[in-house]
C-alpha cells in the first residue's frame, strides 16, 4: 500500500489565512479562513468572522479539519488488488482501463443496471450532478443512490408533500434568534452543530424559550426550559397529542387554516383520538407537559419546530415529520416571521446532495425520473434521447441488498457504506461478493477493505465547487492547496471513465465551474432552480439562497410568506396515525437501542478517527445505560457490556448515566468492525422515503465483564 510520511502540498494561498472557504464536515458549513502556517508552509484554519452563519465560531472538528490534508495515511496512487489480494500501485491509465473494462463486461453479461453507483451527501453539487449524469448516460444504470437516503429522505419526502418543496430550513438560521419559542425534536445541536448554539443563546438572551424532545437528556436538553424525555419512536404520537390539546383549547389558527391549507378536517378527525391520557401512556410525556408545550408554541407571537434525525430515522419517519408539520400549520405559524417548521440537515452537502440527481428516483433540480416532462428537460441539455434514460432504480438499502445478485459492480464515491448502512453484517458479505467494487476516497476505510480498485481523490481544500448548506444557501468551496502529484478530482475520474465508456464528449468539462454552468442550466424551471446562480454571484455575497430562477434574481432566503409551492399555493395536511416501530422491545429483546453522534466525530468516522486530537478525545464508542438498569445487570461505568439484537452482537464499554431512559441504551455509530453500532440496527424501511430505522431497535444485554 502507498503510504507517504507526509503528503507534500503546494500552498496556493498568497498570504496566511486569506482564502475564504468552508468546513468539510457538517451541513452548517461554517465559514473558515485558510492559509499557510507562519513559516511552516502547512495549511491552517480559523473561523471566518464575516460569514453570517457561524460568525467565526467552529467546533473541534472544524478547528482540526486541515490535519487530514497532509496525513501520512493518505493514499496518493491508484491501487489495484494483485493475484494474492494485496494492494499494488497502478498508473491512472491502468486503473481507468481496468475499471471501465470491468464495467463494460458487467453490463454486457448482466445488463446495464448490474452496475451500481453509490454517492454521498458530502460531495459538492458539481460532483453530485456529474455522478448522476455518469450513471444515467455513461453507465445507463437505474441503480444509483447515496448515503443521504440514510439521513434526509424522510424529512425531504414529508416537506415535498406538505409544502411542494423540500428545503431543510425555509428561512435563514439567524431567524432562530428572533423566535419566542423554539422546539427541537430529536436533535442534539450542542454536540452535532455546536456553533448553531450561538443563535439559541441570542434567542434566550431576549427571553425566548427552548423546548427539547429527546429520549436522552443530551447537552442540548440541559439548555431547555422544558424537556420532554419521550419514549423512543413516539414522536408522531406526541405531535398528534399536542395538536389534540391545541384543538381542545381552541389554540389553532382557523383563519390561516382556511386561507392557506387543505386537508385539516381529516387530520382533526384523526387527532381527536389522541387524548392526553393515551398520549402519556404511549410517549411517557405527562398531560401537564403536553399542555404546557402546546400553549407555549401556540401563544407565542413567533414559534418554530426544528427536527433532527431522532424523529426522522424511523420506519415511520415521514409520518412523524408530517405530524410536526400538521401541528405548525394548524397553529398558523408556517411562513410567518421567525416561525414555522424546519429540519436540521446533517451532512456537509446534505441539502444539495438530495437535489441534483444521485437519488434513484430523481434527476437534477429535484426533477423526478418518472415524470416525462422532467426526463425530456434533462435529456435535452444532455443531448440524449429521453427514452434512453433509465427509470427509477433501487434505493440505498435495496441497492446494497442486491449486491452480488442483480447488482454485480459498485462504484462508491465519498461514502463508507460498510459502517454507515444498517444491519452491517450482511452488507460486508455482499460487498465481498461483488465482481467489481471501486472506492474513490482520500483514505482507505472499512468499505475499501473489500474493494478491487481504490482511486485516490482530492480533499475539500484542494478543489473548487459549491455546497448548499442547511439553510438552502449555495456557497463556494475554494482551492487552497493541492498535493504535488497523485490524486485526481472526482470530476476528472468521471470524465476519464466516461471517455472509456464511449461518451467522453458529454463529460469534457474544463473545471468545476463549467460543470456548474451546465448543471444550473438543467435546473431552470425545476423546483430546485439554481439557474440564476453563478460562481461570480456567490463570490459577490455570502452565498445565494435557491430558488434563484434568473441572473437578476436575488435568491430566496425565506419561503412560504405568501404561498406554498403546490400549484394552488396551499400547504397540505396529512392525517397520520400512531403505529409501532418495525421492531418494538418484547420479552426476548426488552430494551430500546438508539444511536447518535459525538461532537468529536463525523458520520462513519472515516475522517475524524484519523485526527489524533479527536481520536484521543473519543477513542471508542461508549454505551449509555441508566443506573437502575445498570444495577440490575451489575454494570458499572467501564464494564464491558455485550448487547445483542436479532441481527448481531456488539461489546461496548459502559457509561452509567441518569441522562438516558431506564428502558433505553444508546451508542454512537462512528465506528466500524466489531464495535459498530449498526451491527445491531435493523433494515426496516419507511415505506415512502426508504429510510432505515437507525433510531430504534430491540436489544438485550447478554454479557458483562468487569
Ligand atoms: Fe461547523 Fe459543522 Fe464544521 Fe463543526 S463540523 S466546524 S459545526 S461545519
Amino acid at each position: 500500500m502507498s503510504v507517504s510520511p507526509r503528503v507534500a502540498l503546494t500552498t496556493l494561498a498568497p498570504a496566511s489565512l486569506s482564502v475564504r472557504t468552508h468546513c468539510p464536515y457538517c451541513a452548517f458549513q461554517c465559514g473558515i479562513l485558510m492559509g499557510e502556517d507562519l513559516g511552516g508552509g502547512r495549511p491552517r484554519v480559523t473561523g471566518d468572522p464575516n460569514f453570517p452563519v457561524n460568525n467565526g465560531q467552529l467546533c473541534i472538528k472544524g478547528w482540526t479539519s486541515a490535519t487530514l490534508l497532509e496525513h501520512p495515511r493518505r493514499v496518493t496512487t491508484p491501487q489495484l488488488r494483485d493475484e494474492r489480494g494485496e494492494w499494488r500501485e497502478a498508473t491512472w491509465n491502468e486503473a481507468f482501463d481496468f475499471v471501465a473494462g470491468k464495467m463494460v463486461a458487467i453490463r454486457d453479461q448482466f445488463g446495464a443496471s448490474a452496475n451500481g453507483v453509490f454517492g454521498s451527501g458530502a460531495l459538492t453539487n458539481e460532483k453530485v450532478y456529474l455522478l448522476g449524469k455518469f450513471a444515467r448516460v455513461a453507465l445507463r444504470t437505474a441503480n444509483i443512490d447515496y448515503n443521504g437516503r440514510f439521513c434526509m429522505s424522510s424529512a425531504a419526502a414529508a416537506q415535498n408533500r406538505a409544502f411542494g418543496i423540500d428545503r431543510g430550513l425555509p428561512f435563514p438560521i439567524a431567524d432562530i434568534a428572533g423566535a419566542e419559542v423554539v422546539m427541537l425534536v430529536g436533535s442534539n445541536i450542542a454536540d452535532t452543530l455546536p456553533p448553531l448554539a450561538q443563535w439559541f443563546d441570542r434567542q434566550k438572551s431576549v427571553g425566548g424559550r427552548l423546548i427539547v424532545a429527546d429520549p436522552r437528556r443530551t447537552p442540548t436538553a440541559r439548555l431547555a426550559d422544558l424537556f420532554l424525555q419521550l419514549t423512543p419512536g413516539a414522536d408522531l404520537t406526541l405531535a398528534n397529542g399536542l395538536l389534540f390539546v391545541a384543538i381542545e383549547e381552541e389554540l389553532t389558527d382557523d383563519h390561516y387554516i382556511a386561507a392557506r391549507t387543505t386537508g385539516f378536517d381529516a387530520v382533526k378527525r384523526t387527532v381527536l383520538e389522541y387524548h392526553p391520557a393515551r398520549v402519556e401512556r404511549l410517549t411517557g410525556i405527562s398531560e401537564s407537559q403536553l399542555r404546557q408545550t402546546a400553549r407555549w408554541l401556540a401563544m407565542a407571537r413567533s414559534s418554530m419546530i426544528l427536527t433532527g434525525r431522532g424523529t426522522e430515522q424511523q420506519s415511520k419517519g415521514v409520518d412523524s415529520v408530517h405530524a410536526w408539520i400538521n401541528l405548525m400549520l394548524a397553529l398558523g405559524k408556517v411562513g410567518k416571521p421567525n416561525s414555522g417548521f424546519g429540519t436540521l440537515t446533517g451532512q456537509g452537502n446534505g441539502q444539495g446532495g438530495r437535489e441534483h440527481g444521485q437519488k434513484a428516483d430523481q434527476l437534477p433540480g429535484y426533477r423526478l425520473i418518472e415524470v416525462d416532462a422532467d426526463r425530456e428537460a434533462v435529456a435535452k441539455v444532455w443531448g440524449v434521447d429521453p427514452t434512453s434514460l433509465p427509470r427509477k432504480g433501487k434505493s440505498a438499502v435495496e441497492l446494497l441488498g442486491a449486491l452480488g445478485n442483480e447488482v454485480r459492480g459498485l462504484f462508491v464515491m465519498g461514502s463508507n457504506v460498510a459502517v454507515a448502512a444498517p444491519n452491517l453484517s450482511r452488507i460486508e458479505e455482499r460487498l465481498k461478493s461483488l465482481d467489481l467494487l471501486v472506492v474513490c476516497d482520500a483514505f482507505h476505510n472499512e468499505t475499501s477493505a473489500h474493494a478491487h480498485v481504490f482511486l485516490p481523490v482530492f480533499q475539500w481544500a484542494e478543489e473548487d465547487g459549491t455546497m448548499t448548506n442547511l439553510e438552502g444557501r449555495v456557497i463556494r468551496r475554494r482551492t487552497v492547496a493541492r498535493p504535488l502529484s497523485g490524486p485526481l478530482s472526482d470530476l476528472e475520474i468521471l470524465r476519464e471513465l466516461a471517455d472509456r465508456l464511449g461518451c467522453g464528449e458529454k463529460f469534457a468539462f474544463r473545471d468545476a465551474e463549467a460543470v456548474f454552468d451546465e448543471f444550473r442550466h438543467v435546473t431552470a424551471g425545476a423546483t430546485a432552480d439554481y439557474s440564476g446562480i453563478s460562481y461570480a454571484k456567490i463570490e459577490a455575497s455570502d452565498g445565494v439562497f435557491w430558488p434563484c430562477p434568473a441572473e437578476e434574481h436575488p435568491g430566496t432566503p425565506r419561503l412560504f410568506a405568501e404561498r406554498f409551492h403546490h400549484s394552488d399555493g396551499r400547504a397540505r395536511f396529512f392525517a397520520v396515525e400512531h403505529r409501532p416501530a418495525g421492531e418494538e422491545p418484547d420479552a426476548e429483546y426488552p430494551l430500546f437501542f438508539t444511536t447518535g453522534r459525538y461532537k468529536e466525530h463525523y458520520n462513519s468516522g472515516a475522517q475524524t478517527r484519523m485526527v489524533e486530537k479527536l481520536q484521543l478525545a473519543k477513542p471508542l464508542p461508549r454505551l449509555e445505560i441508566h443506573p437502575r438498569l445498570a444495577r440490575r445487570h451489575r454494570i458499572a461505568t467501564g464494564s464491558r457490556v455485550t448487547v445483542e439484537s436479532r441481527r448481531g452482537k456488539v461489546e461496548f464499554t459502559a457509561e452509567v448515566t441518569p441522562d438516558i431512559r431506564p428502558d433505553t441504551l444508546f451508542a454512537p455509530f462512528h465506528w466500524g468492525g466489531r464495535g459498530a453500532a449498526n451491527l445491531l440496527t435493523s433494515s426496516h424501511l419507511d415505506p415512502t422515503s426508504r429510510m432505515p430505522e437507525f433510531k430504534l431497535a430491540a436489544v438485550r444485554i447478554v454479557g458483562v465483564r468487569a
